[in-house]
């Protein structure tokens, strides 16, 4: 079979779609060729080879020796030279190449097939002593360092001690003689770390370096790599052998890279670095200082070192003109690596360039607006989840960082504020008109009034999955948690850090994005939502099926999801509407009372409050559909946690601490997520929903009213599994839809539908679906009541699964499409099968997780809802899902 591909004048055996079997270096390099550019000739080693290679236990077949032989007289041919003949020299550069780049693996060789005596040869062949030399010794220790497994660190020791020794600071300033002798140097110490001499002999060189880039793809740095970054072991890796060409043939030469567009802000402007009689990676080495390419950045720069256009105007020009057509040609920002030898302009690689959110963004659109590409394939080039970073305040990248800690980058975004310790203290202050950090230990549902008006959490304990973590990303507030080494001490309102001290109102800056925690305030840059985002996100919504509503209860995030294109309400917890102030007194008293009737002279006092809420939740999303969940949690999470909390509310209840404590007690639950919870409520007290429906109506009435137009509210049941706990739910719904209508004397259109959130109801669908008007997947708890794990308790033992490849990825960040996700797909199937045109959506964190939601769409859900700041991922990754 065929292990080799040629490449080189004008023509090669492979192509850029050949990706897979020559990598990507590999692949483009034959691809520039076809095109006609200046490329250096040479051939890919595939990266079948690569596999049969450790298939035979790393032996290389026999057939392959005849083709190396083979590509070699190619280049030879091409170039007019000979591998390993000192009278007509070819060198070669031995370079690796996978799939997807891989840092990790083995790092180019340079100047292979220097010897003793072929660099006399060089040295005449090019009249330069010097350059051949300077070859020679960085060949030495390139190969004595990845192909022989040397430390380089003992060569460098050797050329800085002759530095000293010679008075000299740059390399530039060593002479032929110079290196010649620190040559001798290095050849001694390989012999001495090796008991073996340097090798000779080009072929043996060349076999060497070819074995150790297939030998890189098992070394334990691409191997943790590729577990990193889902990268299948049977890719391999491929191997590029090229003919060297020289930029450190003296003042006429260079080396550099570049971007087509500018990699951080999108700016259509060559971009990039270069280096006057330099080799390789003295560019981004960091050796010297690199300088500008195009005269406007060097200006823009402030640089008074000449660029490339100035210093070399011919080979500039030729540069700019093929950074077009390999833009053009690709359609997309490339990445460039060139060298100019004694003027001559050669392309070493092309590639799509990496390049920031914004960056990305920006390209997208403009090159859809020059006609480069479609707006849909702009609308696929972002990455959705990259969106998350441009929705939030960022720390100015150039500003100095105090760091005294990091944590898990739970939330992004960055807040500064001034460090509170409770929730309490959090309100006071903010109500005062600060800005505060809440840090805590760990979060519990109590804070989440503090996390409200907070600006960032950050905690001491807990994972990416931790309460603080989801609700955070939840709020759309930045968040770190798990900050290990920071010591929290509630009782005396300090916060230990590297040694300081903080308390209470010391200003501390948090950031989401990296988990660091910085001290004191740090400069920030705001989001953008205008301009190149808001057009992606026209063309998203040109290109989706599915809708995009929001999770979200409070006024704040209702608004909030609305300015970033919800179109409507996915999920309402009306739980959280029972926190605040007066409200939490109402639902003691509801959950102290030993008879209905007192129990509905509590829930009486709630009525007024939650109307007034749904009616200002129809008023901000303006006849969109507002779909609302009935009480869920169970009742104990309303009660005081602590004995010191019972006594205080007992005393404001007016009733004994003796009291509450028993009721307290009777409500302890060992189980509370399967506990007496959801639906489960509304069948002991139908009383409650009763009230929940009631204000639904009351306010849909109201609002339908002002607007002038229907209200339609969707009442959801949580936590069904049995038809019939839906159905005597919902026949006390009906009946109060009944009485509102006669009190009102006005039509009142709803639907009640429910969660599908356990097994047996997504198994049982069908049934349920004869009543449930619609199904929203509630994902968080079907993945919990499928995997039977607790969220709560996950994060000490999934992240132990991860590491040991028993799991991928965390069930309740992206749905497990195999198991949690078939009883999705069961559920959707079922419910169609007796209501056809039943409506199907899905809530929680899956709702805006893009791969989530690619399987959303392709089981067929009508809109997925998310948390506000989720919103425009999800409207991208539907877009997407539906191109
Ligand atoms: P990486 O994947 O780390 O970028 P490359 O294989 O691209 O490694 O090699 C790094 C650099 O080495 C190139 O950017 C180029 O400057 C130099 N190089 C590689 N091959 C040659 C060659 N045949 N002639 C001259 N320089 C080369
Ligand atoms: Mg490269
Ligand atoms: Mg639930």
């Amino acid at each position: 079979s065929k292990w080799v591909y040629t490449f080189g004048d004008n023509a090669a055996e492979g192509r850029a779609s050949d990706r897979n079997l020559l990598g990507g270096k590999g692949a483009n390099l034959a691809e520039m060729c076809s095109l006609g550019l200046p490329v250096p000739p040479g051939f890919t080693i595939t990266t079948e080879m690569c596999n049969r290679y450790y298939a035979d236990g790393r032996r290389f077949p026999e057939e392959f020796d005849a083709q190396l032989d083979a590509a070699l007289a190619y280049i030879g041919k091409v170039t007019g030279r000979r591998f390993g003949d000192p009278e007509n020299l070819l060198l070669v550069s031995v370079r690796s190449g996978s799939r997807a780049s891989m840092p990790g693996m083995m790092d180019t060789v340079l100047n292979l097939g220097l010897n003793d005596k072929t660099v006399v040869a060089l040295a005449s062949d090019s009249g330069d002593a010097r350059f051949a030399y300077d070859s020679y010794r960085r060949f030495i220790q390139m190969y004595s360092s990845v192909v022989l497994g040397l430390d380089h660190e003992i060569f460098e020791e050797i050329l800085e001690d002759a530095k000293a020794r010679l008075g000299h600071d740059l390399d530039t300033d060593l002479s032929a003689e110079d290196w010649r002798d620190i040559i001798g140097l290095y050849k001694e110490k390989v012999q001495e770390e090796l008991e073996s001499p340097f090798p000779q002999d080009p072929r043996e060189q060349l076999w060497g370096a070819i074995g150790a880039v297939f030998s890189s793809w098992m070394n334990q740095r691409a191997i943790i790599y590729r577990r990193l970054h889902d990268i299948p072991e049977s890719w391999g890796t491929a191997v590029n052998v090229q003919a060297m060409v020289f930029g450190n043939m003296g003042e006429t030469s260079a080396t550099g890279v570049a971007f087509t567009r500018n990699p951080s802000t999108g700016e259509n402007a060559l971009y990039g670095e270069f280096l006057v009689n330099a080799q390789g990676e003295d560019v981004v080495a960091g050796i010297r200082t690199p300088q500008n390419i195009t005269e406007a950045a060097r200006i823009a720069a402030g640089s008074d070192k000449s660029s490339l256009e100035k210093l070399m105007p011919d080979a500039f020009r030729s540069f700019v003109d093929i950074s077009q057509r390999l833009e053009n040609h690709y359609r997309d920002m490339q990445d460039l690596e060139f060298t100019i030898e004694r003027g001559k302009l050669w392309m070493l690689q092309t590639r799509s360039g990496k390049r920031t959110a914004k960056a990305a963004l920006k390209i997208a659109v403009d090159m859809a607006q020059e006609g480069l590409i479609t707006k849909q394939e702009a609308v696929c080039r972002i990455d959705p989840l990259s969106l998350d970073q441009l929705l939030h305040p960022t720390i100015d990248p150039t500003a100095q960082r105090n760091v005294i800690g990091t944590g898990l980058p739970a939330s992004p975004g960055a807040a500064t504020g001034e460090i509170v310790f409770s929730s309490e203290e959090a309100e006071e202050m903010s109500s005062a008109g600060r800005k505060v950090i809440l840090v805590r230990v760990e979060t519990s549902p109590e804070d989440i009034q503090g996390m409200h008006v907070a600006q960032g959490i950050l905690t001491t304990r807990g994972g990416m999955t931790s309460h603080a973590a989801v609700v955070a990303r939840g709020m759309g507030k930045p968040c770190v948690s798990g900050a290990g080494l920071l010591r929290v001490d509630c009782r005396n309102g300090t916060l230990m850090a590297l040694g300081q001290t903080f308390r209470k109102g010391d200003i501390i800056t948090i950031d989401g994005g990296s988990g660091q925690v910085l001290k004191g305030a740090v400069p920030m840059l705001q989001p953008e939502l205008s301009g190149d985002f808001a057009a992606i996100m026209e063309w998203a919504d040109e290109a989706r099926r599915m809708k995009v509503r929001t999770n979200a209860e409070t006024l704040a995030d209702a608004r909030m999801a609305r300015s970033f294109g919800a179109e409507g309400i996915g999920l309402c917890r009306t739980e959280h509407m029972f926190f605040d102030g007066q409200r939490i007194v109402s639902m003691r008293e509801m959950i102290l009372a030993d008879t209905e009737k007192d129990r509905r002279a509590a829930l009486a006092k709630l009525l007024p409050m939650q109307r007034s809420d749904f009616l200002e939740l129809f008023e901000i999303m303006a006849g969109l559909p507002v779909t609302i969940r009935l009480l869920d949690p169970p009742l104990h999470e309303f009660l005081p946690k602590t004995e010191e909390e019972l006594e205080e509310v007992a005393e404001d209840m007016g009733v004994s601490s003796e009291k509450l404590r028993q009721r307290t007690e009777a409500l302890h639950e060992f189980n509370p997520m399967l506990g007496h919870r959801g639906c489960r409520l509304a069948v002991t007290y139908p009383e409650i929903a009763e009230m929940q429906a009631r204000a639904v109506f009351e306010a849909a009435v109201e609002a339908g009213r002002k607007a002038g137009k229907l209200i339609v509210p969707e009442i959801m049941v949580p936590l069904v599994g049995l038809r019939r706990e839906f159905d005597f739910v919902k026949t006390r719904i009906d009946a109060v839809a009944q009485s509102v209508m006669e009190e009102t004397g006005m039509t009142i259109e709803y639907l009640v539908g429910t969660m599908i959130e356990l097994p047996r109801a997504a198994i049982r669908a069908d049934h349920i679906a004869e009543s449930a008007e619609f199904f929203s997947f509630g994902t968080n708890d079907l993945t919990q009541t499928t995997f039977g794990i607790s969220r709560d308790d996950a994060a000490s033992f999934i992240e132990n699964y991860q590491k040991k490849g028993i799991i991928e990825q965390d069930p309740f960040v992206s749905l497990d499409i195999e198991g949690v996700g078939e009883l999705v797909r069961l559920g959707a199937q079922k419910g169609k099968t007796t209501r056809p045109d039943i409506k199907l959506g899905i809530c929680g964190e899956h709702g805006g997780d893009p791969a989530s939601i690619c399987f959303c769409e392709e089981v067929g859900l009508d809109y997925v809802s998310c948390s506000p700041f989720r919103v425009p991922i999800a409207r991208l990754a539907a877009a997407q899902s539906a191109i």
